[in-house]
């Protein structure tokens, strides 16, 4: 088993979303249902006062960093519209498109649109036109999509999407590669609630489980999806998590890939009728 981490990027400064959208009151809910359930500290209480003062809600280039020391390749999805508590520019996101790019990393789409074929053209169009890439994938934000979703990409053009959460192995639909998902962050550290709900130790625990799940239904990429939003010490569990986690499938002799690198491979597989 390979496996290939991708991280969605939701925010990138708080000013982004004033008067736009309700993230900022959930965000000070949150934090202190967690406080006083004593799932943070009070440093953590306070390192989250000080990423709005610091207007810095992204951790993109010290998680670049940390992939690159650890040999996992960075691969981001970056959204080109806005919805849903998405809410930074384009203007915004071309600064971190172009440090992605500069920094070797696999750069793909957070898609907004994903029930209107028109829709889904359009954003394919405008990052196609912000990112200057021919070829290139997609995971919508909130993976929302519908029973024609997925047949729409394909449509529109992309290489590969990661919206669906299954314990399968990538497939073909039309020329578009699906790759399921297996593992997200909030779904083993919040577990159905809207807040941390999960100690470290239960974390690991429910991951541990996750990858073996994958490992006895013979997943060939384990598919990861951890937010950059997270790679911070204001969020210490989610940030000892997913360091753990590196460690954890290096141990095992899980190595890492992107998504075009794990497209190679199943290529070659199909060329040589494996
Ligand atoms: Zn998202």
């Amino acid at each position: 088993m390979k496996a290939i981490i991708s991280h969605d990027i939701d925010h990138i400064t708080v000013s982004e979303h004033l008067f736009r959208d309700i993230i900022l009151p959930k965000y000070f809910m949150r934090m202190h249902i967690e406080l006083f359930s004593g799932k943070i500290s009070t440093r953590e209480y306070i390192l989250r006062w000080s990423d709005i003062f610091k207007n810095k809600w992204q951790n993109i280039d010290e998680l670049i960093t940390f992939n690159n020391i650890n040999k996992v390749p960075s691969s981001f999805f970056v959204a080109v519209n806005k919805g849903v508590g998405l809410n930074y520019s384009n203007l915004s996101a071309a600064v971190w498109i172009e440090q992605m790019l500069n920094r070797k990393c696999e750069l793909a789409i957070h898609g907004i649109a994903f029930d209107d074929q028109k829709h889904i053209q359009d954003e394919y169009n405008l990052f196609q036109h912000l990112t200057n890439q021919s070829q290139f994938g997609i995971r919508m934000h909130y993976v929302r999509n519908t029973e024609n979703t997925y047949q729409m990409l394909a449509k529109a053009g992309y290489l590969y999407d990661s919206t669906e959460h299954a314990f399968k192995n990538p497939y073909k639909i039309g020329a578009m590669w699906e790759f399921p998902f297996q593992i997200m962050d909030g779904w083993v550290i919040e577990n159905y609630k809207s807040w941390q709900s999960m100690n470290l130790e239960q974390a690991k625990q429910n991951t541990i489980k996750l990858i073996d799940k994958a490992a006895q239904s013979n997943i060939q990429f384990l598919g990861i999806d951890f937010h950059d939003r997270y790679f911070s010490h204001s969020f210490k569990t989610w940030l000892e998590w997913y360091m753990w986690l590196v460690e954890y499938l290096k141990g095992n002799g899980v190595e890492f890939v992107n998504f075009k690198q794990a497209i190679q491979e199943l290529e070659s597989y199909d060329a040589h009728g494996k």
